[in-house]
């Protein structure tokens, strides 16, 4: 049972507040494994773990992924290891190897377009990869109170097709995608490993998060990268699918805090993160060319059916209140505030592209 006192438990001396990292010494030094560190929540994450004194590993799959440098670049305290969510006996030596004290798994295919394309690949990856770094967990900490704190990066996309308003824990699922689907199969075996085998395995649901750090296949970063560029005169148009769908969209470096806070109680659990307000993907694009001083939105921007996908999600938006009241967990940046960061990180870039094409 998992009725320890974390601190002592973690063998963490007095530590003042904001001070957590730099009085930890290297044997109380808590390390934490981050599949999926390449991608826009593994870096949030990694920089709040290494604020908070973690040695951290990210798992790197490929044999000459490109994305390593970018870490080694902009997070250079991260130790990279190779393996890959579609291969236990990797998963096995690397944990074997790093012996961490949590594992964040964040790895998956995660673009939902792509999974329709790709969904045998979605299902292995984004599926059955929970289910082998589970298996792997098992096998290298053992089946009883196995000291390796689990965490699944689920999604509301889960709910899908939803069956209530507000969607929170127990809202029944209706994935309406190849990702929604694998994503319930990781969530499902999740919560079978922490009652099967006693394991502290937690699922945080959570609704759309965005950042700076967004990869360009997404809607949003591709929405204010285009703005950006329509800005700066060097793109004419914006071409979208379905701009009716209804997100509820918060900031990445306010979720993965959550993240972390569920691997801090005393009991394992699941958790739903959101923000609890809904915008449609149309507000998206007009709060991006306001922050450029562009009103008249409606002349940059095409529909092609090209990008819209067999079956939508309608309207997601989520009650994020056990979180507040039981991790103490709070969104700090509104949606307004998130959609000018983007465009002004986008705006930076697509400067220096232009000075140096110059
Ligand atoms: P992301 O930017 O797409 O990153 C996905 C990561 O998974 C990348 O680092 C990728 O590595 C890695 N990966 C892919 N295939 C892998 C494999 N076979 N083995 C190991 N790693 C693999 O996703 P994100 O936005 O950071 O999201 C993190 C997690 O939260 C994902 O599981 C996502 O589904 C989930 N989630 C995200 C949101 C959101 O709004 N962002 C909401 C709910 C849930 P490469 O770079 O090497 O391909």
């Amino acid at each position: 049972m998992w009725h320890t006192n974390l601190r002592a438990r973690r063998g963490v001396g007095h530590v003042e507040p904001g001070h957590e990292g730099a009085t930890a010494t290297l044997d109380q030094m808590r390390t934490a494994l981050i599949t999926g560190i390449t991608g826009q929540d593994g870096r949030f994450l990694a920089d709040l773990l290494h604020e908070k004194g973690y040695r951290v590993v990210g798992l790197m799959k490929g044999q000459n992924n490109p994305r390593a440098e970018l870490i080694q670049r902009e997070h250079p305290f991260v130790e990279l290891v190779h393996g890959d969510l579609c291969d236990l006996t990797s998963l096995v030596t690397a944990l074997s190897a790093i012996q961490p004290d949590e594992v964040y798994n964040l790895g998956a295919i995660s673009f939902v377009a792509m999974s329709f394309n790709q969904a045998e690949l979605t299902a292995n990856v984004t599926g059955l990869g929970v289910l082998r770094m589970l298996e792997a967990i098992r096998i290298v900490g053992g089946n009883q109170n196995n000291p390796i704190r689990f965490y699944q990066a689920s999604s509301s996309e889960m709910f899908g097709k939803v069956r209530e308003a507000l969607q929170n824990e127990k809202t029944p699922f209706h994935p309406r995608s190849p990702y929604g689907c694998a994503k319930v199969f990781g969530h499902d075996i999740t919560v079978n490993y922490r009652e099967s085998y006693d394991m502290f395995a937690c699922s945080g649901i959570l609704f759309n998060h965005e950042s700076e750090r967004r990869g360009m296949e997404f809607v949003t970063r591709k929405i204010t990268n285009a703005v950006a560029r329509i800005k700066l005169g060097v793109q004419h148009e914006l071409v979208l699918g379905d701009l009716e769908p209804r997100r509820d969209w918060g900031y990445a470096g306010d979720y993965v805090k959550a993240m972390w806070l569920m691997l801090q109680q005393d009991q394992p659990d699941d958790f739903v993160v959101a923000t609890g307000e809904t915008y449609q993907v149309k507000e998206f694009v007009r709060l991006a060319f306001e922050a450029v001083g562009i009103d008249d939105w409606q002349r940059y921007v095409r529909q092609d059916a090209r990008f819209m996908r067999p079956s939508e999600v309608d309207l997601l938006i989520g009650d994020a209140s056990k979180a507040e009241r039981e991790l103490g967990w709070k969104r700090e940046v509104s949606f307004p505030d998130l959609v000018r960061k983007m465009v002004d990180n986008d705006m930076e870039i697509e400067r220096r592209a232009i000075a140096v094409a110059n």
